[in-house]
């Protein structure tokens, strides 16, 4: 489990891998807790340095023809793909998915470039008469400027590929700053890009342990007109208000608390496999994790045995061994948190069937648990628990489901198991979410618009839409 020896760990800024002015910091790998190396702390003069690269490339970049800047896009697809093993291995390592999850994810996170290099020239206008009849109404799109990238660590490429690839595509240039505890896919992703044909400048990547002091310094900085940001709702208030004071154009992927329904006549083995997508696909650290289990009380008992008796069968180990289903959680302080939570809940009345205790070390593991009898005010149904843990939560029929489903400020994910279609569109219209999975385990699609309602966002991600977060739209009025 070492590091190739080739992986790059410095800053970089356009289109070189530099030292950082203020030190390093430690990457662990959290299947077995020990460094794996160590990579350039950026300090206030090298984000200046990646700005004014980012800034200097814009106007070059902005008027690059569509086709140019979609074929950089398309080659980037291409060698992601060719590339994919040892970008797997490489994400395994640092944040200790399974080498099946990894690879996944690869396969996810390239074709944010093959769908944005398509979207990339069709960026399109429109013509109108103005209803008076005096004049027309002539619309064009522009980029809307520098744009600067934050992601989390818990999917370390596809959350940059998500961002990068619609602001490449409408001709922003950027610099992305990758969370501390996954510095390393951002920074190979990087050197791809250049690989590909990317213009120095044009996308600048500045890693650091300590986010607050920098990003506050680059929202103060008047060159970046854009922040995306995927995180968690808490840091995404933040940043709301530091945007605020220069009027930032902002997007935000924040977190979430997703429902799984599963009601009386739906297909229970169907349901139980899209639970274990839902709920296990990088160990339940996922905004689209399903957090809370509401199940029909007459199908409550047996969906619950034959989830316990799933989860319990996944095979738990480092994220790079081959035979892993279960990897590590990021770090330790994740751990902790899972299990104040569960340790909350049963306090609460629930019962642990299967789970319940975080393991001995080394690595940072928390075992697949199930929780039934949970009560519906308690940690585990409250807050978002980004791991391992399925809480089962007895509802009465649809319209129970419904409200307690809708009692929570986040609005990211929801799932519906029925198999009446009627019924399940009926609820979905309902479920104050910007995503439904129905009869389906996973929602994530390049060509779907991806994001939530209420604290868990704003502005969409993916599908026609994603590209719109980078455009500003101009108007002429004219006549002729
Ligand atoms: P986080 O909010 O701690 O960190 C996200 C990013 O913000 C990282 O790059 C981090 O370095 C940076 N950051 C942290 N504190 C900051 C500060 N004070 N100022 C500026 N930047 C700061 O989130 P995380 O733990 O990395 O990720 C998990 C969260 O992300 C979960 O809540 C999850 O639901 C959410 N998430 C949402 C989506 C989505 O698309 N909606 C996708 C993935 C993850």
């Amino acid at each position: 489990m070492t590091l190739p020896a080739a992986t790059p760990t410095g800053l970089f800024i356009d289109g070189k891998f530099v030292d950082g002015s203020s030190g390093s910091f430690d990457v662990l790998n959290p299947s077995t807790g020990e460094r794996l190396t160590s990579v350039a702390r950026a300090g206030l003069d090298d984000l200046q340095l990646a700005i004014t690269a980012a800034d200097s490339a814009f106007a070059d970049w902005a008027a690059t023809a569509p086709r140019e800047r979609s074929e950089i896009l398309r080659r980037t697809f291409e060698l992601m793909i060719e590339r994919r093993e040892d970008l797997a291995y490489l994400m395994s390592l640092e944040m200790g998915k399974s080498l099946t999850d990894a690879r996944g994810e690869v396969a996810y996170a390239a074709e944010f470039f093959r769908w944005f290099s398509e979207e990339a020239v069709r960026i399109d206008g429109a013509l109108r008469m103005a209803p008076a009849g005096t004049n027309r109404i002539l619309t064009f799109r522009k980029p809307v400027g520098v744009a600067l990238l934050l992601t989390p660590w818990n999917f370390p490429a596809a959350m940059a590929t998500r961002k990068l690839a619609p602001a490449l595509a409408a001709g922003c240039t950027v610099v992305l700053k990758p969370a501390e505890d996954t510095p390393l896919t951002a920074l190979v992703l990087a050197q791809l890009m250049a690989d590909a044909g990317l213009p120095a400048g044009v996308v600048n990547v500045v890693t650091t342990d300590r986010p607050g002091e920098l990003v506050t310094a680059a929202l103060a900085d008047t060159r970046i007109r854009k922040l995306s940001f995927t995180g968690s709702t808490g840091v995404g208030r933040t940043l709301l208000a530091q945007a605020a004071e220069r009027v930032v154009n902002t997007s935000m992927e924040l977190g979430g608390n997703d429902p799984f329904i599963v009601l009386d006549d739906a297909d229970l083995d169907d349901a139980v496999a899209g639970a274990m997508l839902a709920k296990m696909r990088n160990g339940g650290q996922a905004c689209t994790a399903a957090n809370r289990f509401l199940v029909q009380e007459s199908v409550v008992e047996e969906f619950g045995a034959k989830l316990a008796a799933a989860m319990g069968a996944l095979r738990v180990g480092a994220g790079t061994d081959e035979q892993t289903q279960l990897g590590p959680m990021v770090n330790a302080r994740a751990v902790t948190g899972i299990a104040a939570k569960v340790a909350d809940s049963v306090a609460a009345g629930a019962t642990a069937v299967i789970g319940g205790e975080a393991a001995e070390g080394p690595g940072f593991f928390y075992p697949a648990t199930v929780l039934t009898g949970v009560p519906r005010d308690s940690a585990v149904a409250r807050d978002e628990i980004f791991g391992p843990v399925a809480p089962i939560i007895s509802v009465r029929d649809d319209e129970d489901a419904l409200a307690l489903a809708n009692d929570t400020e986040m609005g990211l994910t929801g799932y519906i198991y029925t198999t009446n279609l009627a019924r399940g569109l009926r609820m979905s219209e309902r479920l104050e979410v910007g995503m439904i999975g129905l009869n389906r385990g996973i929602v994530s699609d390049p060509a779907a618009p991806f994001g939530g309602l209420k604290q868990s966002g704003l502005g969409r991600e993916g599908g026609y839409e994603g590209i719109d977060e980078y455009l500003e739209t101009k108007y002429v009025s004219t006549n002729w």
